[in-house]
């Protein structure tokens, strides 16, 4: 007899967003045949688990059909393309979230979309994606083989896709909502004070995934490219997927992802490459960006003239029980659209100022009384599915983090610390809900064993580092006891994570090791 599968899938949600029909198309597929949650996932799609293979086409035929798709959501290909999830109609916002749903058509695979819809939707092409103009003159000319190599059925990916999979975010100025140096592109947009588009700084190189006890394999924040004029940065885009496409490796795997060939070679290499090659237009030097913050709009913010929305914690991205009924109810009475955070939180968005006051009072029955002010820990922590869902987990992340939090929280309360720390938990080195950036980042290495992780920051602007290879997880109070002491007594004033790195590697080891004694 055929073995049980179920499957885990994905959606494609560029910038997060999830229009309400979706939502609820989704939401009702999660309970019949998922197993009745939702996940927000860390790079604002959602997931649904426990789909049952017999199912499959019920599930994404649907999802297509509701003007959704799970194309290119896995695989070595471009994922899902963030972008700030707030739907703010200021500043650099719109442009920015035009431009990421430019880069998600841009890198869709083309011959496979004709197959998606084949499998799925009997081949109705009426689902095609339908690109903006700009991006439509570019594929053309891939198609026609002016641009790459013409003769795969894949214009830019060739026949073999990438050696590995590809990560894109584009943000605003001073706005880390996206976790920008962790992707394999980072673009930050300018506009002019009329919210046209000007150009983007360009950053390259960052990747979290990683291998225990395999030295060559390392988590990497990105490196600054240049900047490219606004005209030119769809075809920059390609021509980086290009370069990485011929110069990646492919004989192993683990050494695949285009930071490691911008490690190995240099970013001054890379940059010359692209010039030389791929890219015919000027790379210019970077131009300088406000300091960044982990925007995450909890709470309620205006989106435009006469329309809200809200930003409410989810704590994993999980989305069951009460709090996922009230939402669907919400969403469906109310005509809502939902938006997806990397932080793992969802915003109800397009909220009517006479409808406030009704969706304040049901969001206080679901408790959501407070959606701006969760606990201080809990406000930024991220957790990867890991134990039962992920194949690949050591160890558990989600399912002990409400747990690992309240600790800590106890114990930053019993020291008298009043500031918050930035804490991050996987499963597994891998590293889906980016540990590597945390304060606290907790990498399973072992049955309820971790890797410690310190010296990230609550902005997400620097790479933490090792320090503990398998601390049991009941230690993780008596091991983080002096350090934490230490950075009270220094007063509180610096973020504990730069408390960490101004203290210097070996002072912090001893207070680890003095915790161990
Ligand atoms: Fe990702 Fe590893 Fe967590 Fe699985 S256990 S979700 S691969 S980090």
């Amino acid at each position: 007899a055929e073995k049980d599968w179920q499957m885990m899938l994905r959606l494609r949600n560029p910038g997060g967003r999830v229009p309400g029909t979706l939502f609820l198309a989704i939401d009702e597929l999660a309970d019949r045949l998922g197993n009745g949650s939702l996940r927000v996932t860390t790079r604002q799609a959602f997931q649904m688990h426990g789909v049952r293979k017999e199912n499959l086409k019920e599930v994404i035929g649907t999802i297509v059909r509701e003007l959704g798709s799970t194309l290119a959501a896995c695989g070595d290909i471009n994922r899902n393309v963030m972008a700030p999830a707030a739907p703010f109609e200021k500043g650099a916002y719109p442009a920015a979230r035009k431009l990421a749903d430019d880069i998600a058509d841009l890198l869709a695979p083309q011959a496979a979309e004709g197959s998606y819809l084949d499998l799925w939707v009997d081949g109705e092409l009426s689902y095609r994606i339908k690109p903006s103009p700009a991006v439509a003159k570019i594929k053309a000319l891939q198609q026609e083989g002016a641009v790459f190599s013409g003769d795969a059925a894949e214009p830019l990916y060739g026949d073999t896709y990438l050696p590995r999979k590809f990560k894109v975010a584009v943000t605003v100025p001073g706005d880390n909502s996206v976790d920008l140096l962790t992707q394999d592109i980072g673009l930050v947009l300018f506009c002019d004070p009329q919210g046209s588009p000007l150009g983007c700084n360009v950053y390259v190189g960052g990747g979290m995934g990683r291998t225990h006890n395999k030295e060559e394999t390392f988590a990497r924040t990105a490196d600054r490219l240049g900047y490219v004029a606004y005209g030119h940065v769809l075809e920059l885009l390609q021509a980086i997927v290009a370069l990485q496409r011929d110069h990646g490796d492919r004989e192993q795997r683990r050494h695949a992802r285009m930071k490691y060939l911008i490690h190995d070679r240099g970013v001054d290499w890379f940059r010359q490459e692209l010039q030389e090659r791929y890219f015919a237009h000027p790379i210019k030097a970077m131009r300088l960006e406000p300091k960044t913050k982990l925007e995450d709009y909890l709470g309620w913010h205006r989106q435009s003239r006469g329309l809200w929305f809200v930003g409410l914690p989810v704590l994993c991205g999980r989305l069951s029980g009460e709090f996922k009924s009230g939402l669907r109810r919400l969403v469906d009475t109310y005509k809502l659209e939902v938006r997806l955070t990397p932080n793992q939180d969802l915003l109800l968005c397009n909220i009517g100022t006479s409808q406030r006051s009704t969706i304040r009072a049901a969001l206080a029955e679901l408790g959501m009384d407070a959606p701006e002010a969760p606990a201080p820990l809990q406000r930024h922590a991220l957790a990867c599915p890991a134990l039962p869902l992920c194949g690949l987990a050591v160890t558990e992340a989600e399912r002990i983090l409400p747990s690992v939090l309240e600790r800590l929280e106890a114990q930053l309360k019993r020291l008298e610390i009043s500031r918050s720390v930035l804490v991050r938990i996987t499963g597994c080195p891998n590293g889906c809900a980016r540990p590597y950036m945390a304060e606290i980042g907790l990498v399973g290495s072992g049955v309820d064993q971790y890797q410690l992780w310190l010296g990230g920051t609550p902005n997400l602007s620097r790479l933490a580092e090792p320090y503990l290879e398998k601390m049991p997880l009941d230690d993780l109070e008596t091991t983080l006891e002096p350090l934490l002491k230490a950075w009270q007594s220094a007063g509180g004033r610096r973020s504990f994570g730069d408390f960490v790195v101004n203290s210097g590697r070996d002072t912090v080891q001893q207070w680890l090791e003095a915790a161990a004694g």
